[in-house]
């Protein structure tokens, strides 16, 4: 069977393999790595080791800090402007491009006023607004986007040049494809996606942006205070944290982020060509916006929705159904998700045309 979840996602399987071996009894310890403290030489090994592989495959420059956080993408949505907007400047430009850039602007606006500087609002935001079409305002603590929207399926296809420290969710997209670290002030990612299972996210901060938090930010959310206790100011997610550790260890020895690069083309281009191709199927963003890990798809009739998803299912191609929101059908081809996966359900599609036709 073969799962294309939006999130939590399919994991490599022999990372799961390795997960379960080591269940009950990690490393000849007689116990699981779950029931190890996290400040031990052991534990604090396993998260050294991890924080070291995450920086060696996005070659993220010695100024950084790598925190591993709880409260998920969304705390960072809040964690940002309490950890920014403590300097002279209490305004922020985002960039709006769905549902998930959305949530963030909500949580921003609630600290300090918020420009959008570009939205793609205008058409059901199915694209990225173009390099040139938006322009920086003259203060701003900080610059943030979304470089891929998990609902829209929406991607950017470059890296906004900006004054301002750029901040990015990369909850989708993050160890998919070679980033510019040094060209952003702060990245974060909830795991369940390209790292790990559900429960702690990576961020990724500027050293010198520790020192500008709001007077009385909540002690969870403060970057300085993670980062000078190794992001164990309190117990964290143990068992998410090992098995992230995993994942990146199966990332190196897949080749790293240009080798999940490679494939995300390659499967995304399978399954858009299809798309391209079909008479009943089709995307709903521009070309030039395609997300690689996230495909949206409709049907020409919707009255076949139903259908589809249910025989898909039966045929082992898992979770097509689209965001609640939006409906339709969405494929999502994490770094997990093997090319005969997309294979298949190209397939799969092809004949299910042939048989509606
Ligand atoms: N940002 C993006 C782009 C997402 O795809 C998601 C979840 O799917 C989130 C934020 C929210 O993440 P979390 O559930 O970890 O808060």
């Amino acid at each position: 069977k073969f799962n294309f979840c939006a999130g939590p996602a399919a994991l490599p399987e022999p990372v799961l393999l390795q997960a379960q071996q080591e269940l009950l009894d990690w490393g000849g310890r007689g116990c699981s790595v779950m029931e190890v403290s996290h400040r031990s030489a052991e534990f604090t090994e396993v998260a050294e080791r991890a924080e070291q592989d995450l920086r060696d495959l996005l070659m993220v420059p010695d100024n950084y800090r790598v925190l591993f956080v709880q409260g998920g993408a969304t705390g960072q949505f809040s964690a940002i402007p309490w950890n920014l907007f403590g300097g002279e400047v209490q305004s922020a430009d985002y960039i709006h491009t769905g549902q998930w850039a959305g949530k963030a602007i909500k949580e921003a606006s609630r600290y300090g006023k918020v420009n959008i500087v570009a939205s793609s609002e205008d058409r059901n935001f199915c694209y990225a607004p173009a390099a040139n079409a938006w322009q920086e305002s003259e203060k701003s603590a900080y610059f943030h986007y979304t470089p891929n929207e998990t609902i829209g399926g929406v991607e950017f296809n470059y890296v906004p040049e900006v004054k301002a420290p750029l901040v990015a969710d990369m909850s989708s997209t993050i160890l998919s494809q070679p980033i510019p670290v040094e060209k952003f002030g702060m990245i974060y990612a909830g795991a369940q996606k390209n790292i790990g299972p559900s429960g702690i996210a990576v961020v990724i901060v500027r050293e010198d942006l520790l020192e500008r938090a709001m007077a009385g930010i909540p002690r969870s959310l403060n970057w300085k205070i993670a980062a000078e206790a190794g992001s164990m100011d309190n117990t964290p997610p143990t068992f998410a944290w090992y098995l992230s550790g995993l994942v990146f260890q199966w990332l190196k020895a897949q080749g790293g982020v240009e080798a999940m690069y490679q494939l995300s083309l390659q499967k995304s281009a399978m399954l858009y060509d299809f798309l391209d191709r079909s008479d009943l199927f089709s995307s709903p963003v521009d070309t030039a916006s395609r997300s690689r890990m996230n495909v949206p798809f409709v049907l020409a009739d919707d009255r076949l929705d139903a259908r589809f998803l249910s025989e898909s299912e039966e045929a082992g191609l898992l979770n097509l159904q689209g965001h609640r929101s939006v409906g339709g059908m969405r494929a999502s081809l994490y770094n997990a998700v093997p090319v005969e996966a997309v294979e298949a359900l190209v397939s799969f599609m092809a004949d299910f045309e042939r048989r509606v036709a």
